[in-house]
């Protein structure tokens, strides 16, 4: 059996303006899940979106909504994320102090739980939680803004979790967001990475979204 492959356009580069439009082009390309790019303006340097956004996202697809929250005290967020029609809620380990208690949190509000790291975070800070989480993201770049420099280092992470992750014999969604293209793909799909956000070669791909994620397939 193929190993899963998954592809979450992240709003973040959409045209916002046609919110819906985007998201429903994406549904009928084949993507499998929408990822949001929730930042906060002090965990990482730029504001995006909250759960109003999710909410109306809710309503334009019936595709799982992939919640990255880029903020600080994500806990106090989280009923509100999930109220709004929020499939996964990842979290930074960056931001959380008691991660066990967020992510059981989070399964607790009937979402599925991932956590996430910043590039220059050790893939070992993350090894205590994961027989606790559905899904592991990896950043290969450093959070912000659509169209940041991929760090191609972080494949060599993507790899090491992924041997954890076999050895607990997890079968945890191992995501990977920031600089995903038809070129760094298949070298994080190597490393064992199963789900990709893409944002810009996405939405900024010339022939437009469908071209974008049939030439990700490809890939
Ligand atoms: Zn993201």
């Amino acid at each position: 059996m193929p190993a899963p492959f998954v592809i979450a356009p992240s709003i973040l580069s959409s045209d916002f303006l046609h919110l819906e439009d985007e998201i429903r082009a994406c549904q009928a390309a084949g993507a499998d899940w929408i990822h949001v790019d929730v930042m906060d303006g002090r965990f990482v340097p730029n504001l995006t979106m909250g759960p109003f956004i999710v909410a109306h996202c809710r309503r334009a697809t019936d595709l799982p909504l992939d919640v990255h929250l880029m903020v600080e005290k994500p806990e106090s967020l989280l009923e509100s994320f999930a109220k709004a029609g929020a499939s996964h809620l990842t979290v930074h380990v960056e931001t959380c102090p008691h991660l066990h208690r967020t992510l059981q949190e989070i399964r607790s509000l009937g979402c599925q739980a991932g956590v996430t790291l910043n590039p220059g975070t050790p893939a070992a800070s993350i090894f205590p939680v994961l027989p606790f989480v559905d899904l592991v993201l990896v950043m290969s770049v450093d959070p912000g803004f659509s169209g940041g420099t991929y760090i191609p280092e972080t494949v060599a992470k993507v790899a090491e979790i992924r041997t954890r992750l076999d050895d607990l014999g997890s079968s945890a969604w191992l995501e990977v967001d920031g600089g995903i293209t038809t070129d760094t793909l298949p070298q994080m799909r190597a490393a064992g990475a199963t789900a990709f956000v893409s944002a810009t070669a996405v939405f900024k791909y010339p022939g437009g979204i469908a071209a974008g994620i049939a030439a990700l397939r490809e890939a």
